[in-house]
């Protein structure tokens, strides 16, 4: 097994394919090299190795060796020797999974700096304020990812040893009236340094070890371990990456874009990462070093002229001309080899220009389906390729409220920062990331206000509803963070002055407290005080997301179905392209007052007469509903689902309703409680409900039927085609839907005879049950159509009770007991076979069986595409998952013919 692979001048041993063994930093590292980009020289320490130390928590005995070997490449082209008194090479280390998790790994700079190196260096450069500036953030660095963190050491004064060492900064800036870290001489660094190692030494213990090898092999170990480390660990649930992968280890030669003013840093995208507009995008700071552009401390000026937003920026392009035609040539280079948007970072050493980094930028969501489609257009990239460069959950964000454009130019702002993630969002603010996680636990809506954040924020920035911080810029760790969640995010917002001891900020001779509320427009950088309302976006008039729409359905096989019970839903719905309902749920059509009052007639009724009379009244209201609904999705078929659940769910459970429906229906307290009792089930979602239901009163059914066959009679006089499909729900057996069926064709037949008239409709059933599945060739004798109810299949063949699961389930994810929840995402294995066999079965007897699926999993894009596998006709999904399931059927259709 093959540990380390080195590269640098212009071969490597790896290449852009091997992100599972270099990480995808170590694999773009070496294809730069490759294709003769300036990169760095340096080798890549593999995932294995990871997984190995962490596990042995020691290194395979070759390992050392290999480094040595790999070093001693890296000191012949860049004629320098590590740990060389004269002449010492420097090295960085850093972290790179297969998948980018942007700042949630550590990263160490400067190794190899010691008492004995340091003069070599200063000869070298010449400048010894350079030299010690380097110097104090190795130290700095070393100390909290090396000495702390890999450590494990909480500090017992909960001040942090880089805390701790930026205060010892802050005094001495204090105390000489400095504003900035580059106005401190080099007697002040050089003393800040030997401050630095004895606040070391008396917070952790031990001394900063002056040694380039011990220096190395620590920082390695510490980047292995921050794979397991609280914020990696997190970002991973989030995002879904598995443990096992590991991260590896990039060691690379220093390049400093500190030395001075022909030297600085930058971080650019090849696009536009928030609009995706085609041109280069980025930022850069003079004499800085790496981390200082994303760690959001100074706030970056624009690369170019096109992208300023301000006159007077300070551009790269007018700075320093030659370098930025350069990187331009660059970044064009990688973005056609590798026919994505990169993300790139780049040092500038002493007027020289080195590629530190390429990958795919992350993008929000409408910048991901313009570039998607722009890149179409442009011939870098085919149609199915368009539609796999767009994830199918980031619609959401292009779906997003923002805020009342007319409310918006009511209303003054109090400050303006960058506009790092687009839409809108109100909240009340807080200004710890634990607190946004508490008060969201509480259903609150908080925007997290921050000077800057941290990886350590990140569970409080996915509580929050937006971020603002008061410094950073586009490429900041906030804007970087929530452009890939597609959150509203405000960043550089220097006019706020925050208080986090008062928790509360001042901009202008205004004070913000926590809990305040306040309005953030991310597409503009505009704050304002208080809630302005919401307004979901026209995307009638996004001509790339309909352009993206319609390409996904010359590729999709599924149909789009929603789940709708209102005309208005049903609108909605078909405005985002559903063709026709896969579910509507009569049983929300009961709660308003005038219809519950006749629902709990009918149930405490004491015969069937009486049943009946009461039941009557409702059918003047169901035959309204399904005539809206039916008219506004013709000419689509809309499924409309028979009564479901169990009764008592209509009935008032407190004493105080009850007495007050025992006098509005003119019984008394007593029989009426009584019967309440009666109706009360232990387990009411095994118990009286479904077909059941039809089957003890069938004159729910009758009046269900009899509704919606009127409603079409009515719709086909007036010339509109209604499509209704009945659907007798909770099916176990044949006779029961056959029990069922025979009234509902019954009222059909007298419904037509009624009106003379002939129309369409279907009967069939839903498949939510194992037994329906293991005997659905027997159904589908006389169904016509199936559609699996995967909500209570997912309950009933688990066993977890859809309502209770809350209870358990973290602790289920937390121990990979479950790898995702199965309500949300269908489980493959187990609930996933019984709908296959279900599929079958029924296509055995039927092979023109309409199937569907109407659980919440018609629109999660993974059910989706095992769906499609499956050989299912529709899903059906909520309104607002109907592009998502759009986009996603079409990708299970590109994916899965591929896989064939
Ligand atoms: C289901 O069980 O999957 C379903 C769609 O029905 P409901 O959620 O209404 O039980
Ligand atoms: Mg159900």
């Amino acid at each position: 097994m093959k540990k380390v692979y080195s590269f640098g001048d212009g071969k490597a041993e790896g290449n852009a394919h091997d992100k599972n063994i270099l990480g995808g930093k170590g694999a773009n590292l070496a294809e730069m090299v490759n294709i003769g980009i300036p990169v760095p020289p340096g080798f890549t320490i593999s995932t294995d190795i990871c997984n190995y130390f962490l596990k042995k928590k020691s290194y395979p005995n070759s390992l050392l060796l290999n480094v040595d070997n790999a070093i001693n490449k890296v000191e012949k082209i860049m004629k320098q020797k590590f740990n060389d008194i004269k002449n010492p090479l420097l090295m960085s280390v850093r972290s790179g999974a297969r998948q980018s998790m942007p700042g949630m790994m550590d990263t160490v700079l400067n190794i190899g700096l010691t008492t004995e190196t340091i003069p070599g260096f200063i000869d070298k450069t010449g400048n010894e304020r350079f030299v010690y500036d380097v110097y104090r953030r190795l130290i700095t660095m070393y100390a909290d990812v090396v000495m702390e963190k890999a450590n494990d050491i909480e500090p017992i004064d909960g001040i942090g040893i880089r805390e701790k060492l930026e205060l010892l900064i802050e005094s001495v800036k204090r105390k000489n009236q400095l504003k900035s870290d580059s106005e401190l001489s080099t007697n002040q660094l050089k003393d800040l340094c030997e401050k630095f190692k004895l606040e070391i030494k008396k917070s952790l213990g031990e001394n900063f070890p002056d040694d380039g090898g011990v220096q190395l092999w620590g920082a390695i170990s510490a980047v292995f371990k921050s794979w397991n480390g609280k914020r990696a660990k997190t970002y991973r649930k989030i995002e879904g990456i598995p443990n096992h992968w590991g991260t590896a280890v990039n060691v690379q030669a220093m390049v400093f874009g500190n030395m001075g003013k022909n030297s600085a840093t930058g971080v650019a995208f090849t696009r536009n990462p928030a609009t995706g507009e085609n041109s280069f995008f980025g930022e850069w700071l003079p004499n800085a070093q790496g981390e200082d552009v994303v760690a959001g401390i100074r706030t970056p000026n624009p690369l170019n002229n096109q992208t300023r937003n301000i006159i007077n920026e300070n551009t790269l392009e007018d700075y320093m001309p030659t370098i930025y035609k350069q990187l331009y040539k660059i970044q064009n280079q990688l973005e056609l080899h590798y026919n994505d948007m990169q993300d790139i970072e780049f040092t500038i050493q002493n007027n020289k220009l080195w590629m530190l980094q390429t990958r795919t930028g992350k993008r929000n969501g409408s910048a991901a389906i313009r570039m998607a489609i722009d890149m179409m257009e442009e011939g870098l990239i085919d149609e199915k390729t368009a539609i796999l460069r767009v994830d199918a959950d980031q619609l959401n964000e292009v779906m997003h409220p923002m805020i009342d454009l007319k409310l918006e130019n009511e209303a003054d702002p109090i400050a303006k920062g960058l506009p790092a993630g687009p839409g809108g969002a109100s909240g009340q603010i807080v200004f710890s990331a634990d607190e946004a996680e508490k008060l969201h636990k509480n259903g609150k809506k908080v925007i997290l206000v921050r000077n800057e954040t941290s990886p350590e924020d990140i569970h409080g920035m996915y509580a929050s509803a937006a971020i603002l911080t008061a410094r950073g810029g586009m490429t900041s760790h906030a804007a970087l963070v929530a452009r890939g969640w597609g959150k509203c995010c405000i960043v550089g917002c220097s006019e706020i002055q925050i208080s986090i001891e008062n928790h509360e900020f001042r901009v202008n001779n205004m004070v913000i407290k926590k809990g305040d509320w306040i309005t953030l427009n991310g597409s503009s950088g505009n704050v304002y005080k208080g809630k302005i309302p919401l307004k979901s976006i026209n995307l009638e008039s996004n001509k790339y997301f309909q352009k993206l729409m319609k390409l996904a359905d010359k590729y999709s096989r599924l149909g789009i179905r929603t789940n709708a019970d209102s005309p208005s839903d049903a609108k909605q719905a078909k405005s985002f392209g559903a063709k026709g309902i896969g579910l509507c749920r009569t049983e929300h059509m009961f709660f308003n007052p005038e219809r519950i009052s006749a629902m709990r007639k009918m149930i405490i009724a004491k015969d069937e007469n009486a049943r009946r009379v009461a039941i009557m009244q409702l059918l003047p209201f169901q035959r309204k509903d399904f005539y809206e609904i039916l008219k506004t999705m013709s000419p689509f078929p809309v499924t409309i689902r028979l009564l479901d659940p169990p009764l008592h769910e209509f009935l008032p459970q407190e004493n105080k309703q009850i007495k007050k429906l025992a006098s509005e229906l003119s019984v008394d307290f007593d029989s009426l409680k009584e019967k309440i009792n009666q109706l009360h089930e232990l387990n009411p979602m095994l118990g009286h409900r479904g077909c059941r239901l039809g089957i003890s009163f069938s004159e729910i059914t009758e009046m269900q039927a009899r509704a919606i066959f009127e409603a079409t009679a009515k719709l086909v006089k007036e010339n509109i085609s209604p499509l209704p499909e009945i659907m007798v729900p909770l099916i176990a057996t044949s006779s029961e839907f056959n029990h069922q069926k025979k009234i509902i064709d019954n009222i059909a037949r007298l419904v037509q005879k009624e009106f003379n008239i002939k129309f369409k409709y279907l009967v069939g059933t839903m498949i939510e049950l194992p037994r329906a599945c293991t005997i659905a060739d027997k159904i589908a004798e006389t169904a016509q159509f199936f559609s699996f109810g995967t909500n209570d299949l997912t309950q009933t063949t688990f066993g977890f009770s859809r309502d209770d699961i809350g209870g358990f389930l973290m602790n289920y994810l937390e121990q990979n007991i479950l790898i995702h929840d199965p309500f949300q995402s269908i489980d493959q294995e187990g609930v996933g076979s019984l709908v296959s066999m279900g599929t079958k079965k029924g296509r055995k007897i039927n092979k023109n069986l309409k199937i569907g699926i109407c659980g919440e999993h018609g629109g999660d894009p993974d059910s989706i595409s095992f769906f499609d596998k499956t050989g299912l006709d529709y899903v059906s999904c909520s309104p607002y998952r109907v592009p998502i399931a759009r986009l996603a059927s079409a990708q299970a259709a590109i994916k899965n013919k591929k896989n064939d």
